[in-house]
C-alpha cells in the first residue's frame, strides 16, 4: 500500500490481476481492491471467477476473454481503455499471460498508449520453483511440454544438448495428471534415470506434495499409485552435465573408447560419435572435440 486514505481511486488503464492457484488467502489486498475498483473484469472463465469475486463480495461486471476470442474481444477492451476505462484481467488461476490469456492484450493496450499495470500474486511456476531444491538464480520456463512423444522428446533433447554450456539452472513446465508418466519415461530415455527432478502438485491447497528425486525415483513412485491426479509442475535439473563428471578425463577417455566400439559394431563414424553426444547428454560438436582429443595425434 502507498500509506495514503483507504481506496484511493483507481488510475485508467489495463490491470494484470494475479489470483490464487489454490488457496483463496494467496489473492492480495492490493488485488481485492483492483478488482473491486475496476469498471469490468476480463475473465478467462466468468463462472470460475464468479466463485473467487462471490467469496470475497465483490460485485463488479465480469466479460468473457478467453484463448478463442482473445485477439477479437481485445478490441473491444481497448476502445473502452483509450476512453478511460479501468478493466483488470484475471485467468482462471495465477498469473495472467503465464500459459494463459493476456498477453495479446498487454501488448495491444501497449501498442494503443494505455497504461498497464501488473498486480502481483500467485504463480505455479515460480511457487514449485522455490521449493523444489533445485537451482533458482537461473531458469527457464516452458509452459506445457508437447502431448506427442516424439514432439517431446525434440524438446527434451534439445534442452539436454545444451546442458554443457549453460548456467546451473533449472527448466519448468506444466504438467498434467495423464501425461506425467509419459513425460517422465521421456525425461529417463533422454537425460538418463540418474538426472533430477522434482514434481510440485496440488501447490498452496490441502494435498499439496513434492517429489524430489532422480526421474526414475520419482516416475516409480508415481507408478506405484492407483491413480494420479491434481494440478503439478515439473521441474528438471538443468546444471551442465560436465559439471557433473569433475574427472573430466574418464569421460573423454571413455567417449573415446565407445565411439571406438561403435565403429566397430558396424556403425560409420558419423553416426558412432551421434549415439555416444546423445548417450552423455553432449551436443553432436562438443563430443566430436572431446573425441578429437583422444585421437593419436596424425603426422
Ligand atoms: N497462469 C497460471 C500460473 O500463473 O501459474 C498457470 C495456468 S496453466 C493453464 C495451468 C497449469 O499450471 C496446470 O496444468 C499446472 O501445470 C500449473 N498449476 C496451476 N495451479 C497449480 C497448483 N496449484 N499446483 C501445481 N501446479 C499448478
Amino acid at each position: 500500500m502507498d500509506g495514503s486514505s483507504e481506496n484511493p481511486p483507481l488510475a485508467p488503464g489495463l490491470y494484470l490481476v494475479a489470483t490464487p492457484i489454490g488457496n483463496l488467502e494467496d489473492i492480495t489486498l492490493r488485488a481485492l481492491r483492483i478488482l473491486k475498483q475496476a469498471d469490468r473484469i476480463a475473465c478467462e472463465d466468468t463462472r470460475q471467477t464468479a466463485k473467487l469475486l462471490g467469496h470475497f463480495g465483490i460485485a463488479t461486471p465480469t466479460v468473457s476473454y478467453h484463448a478463442h476470442n482473445e485477439a477479437s474481444r481485445a478490441n473491444e477492451l481497448i476502445e473502452a481503455l483509450q476512453q478511460g476505462g479501468r478493466i483488470a484481467v484475471v485467468s482462471d488461476a495465477g498469473t495472467p499471460g503465464i500459459a494463459d490469456p493476456g498477453a495479446i492484450l498487454a501488448r495491444e493496450a501497449i501498442a494503443a498508449g494505455v497504461a498497464v499495470f501488473a498486480i502481483p500474486g500467485a504463480n505455479a511456476a515460480i511457487t514449485a520453483l522455490v521449493a523444489s531444491g533445485l537451482p533458482s538464480e537461473h531458469f527457464a520456463f516452458h509452459g506445457f511440454l508437447p502431448s506427442k512423444e516424439g514432439a517431446r522428446r525434440t524438446v527434451l533433447e534439445a534442452l539436454r544438448d545444451a546442458l554443457p554450456h549453460s548456467e546451473p539452472s533449472t527448466h519448468i513446465f506444466y504438467e498434467t495428471p495423464h501425461r506425467i508418466v509419459g513425460a517422465l519415461e521421456d525425461v529417463v530415455a533422454t537425460f538418463g534415470a540418474a538426472h533430477r527432478v522434482s514434481l510440485a502438485r496440488e501447490l498452496t491447497k490441502l494435498h499439496e506434495e513434492f517429489l524430489r528425486g532422480t526421474a526414475g525415483e520419482v516416475l516409480a513412485a508415481l507408478q506405484s499409485r492407483p491413480s494420479i491426479r491434481g494440478e503439478m509442475v515439473l521441474l528438471l535439473d538443468g546444471t551442465p552435465t560436465l559439471a557433473l563428471h569433475p574427472i573430466g578425463e574418464a569421460v573423454h577417455a571413455t567417449l573415446g573408447a565407445e565411439v571406438a566400439a561403435l565403429i566397430k559394431s558396424g556403425l560409420s563414424e558419423k553416426d558412432a560419435l551421434k549415439q555416444a553426444a546423445k548417450s552423455r547428454g553432449l551436443s553432436k560438436s562438443e563430443a566430436y572435440r572431446e573425441w578429437q582429443r583422444t585421437q593419436p595425434r596424425k603426422r
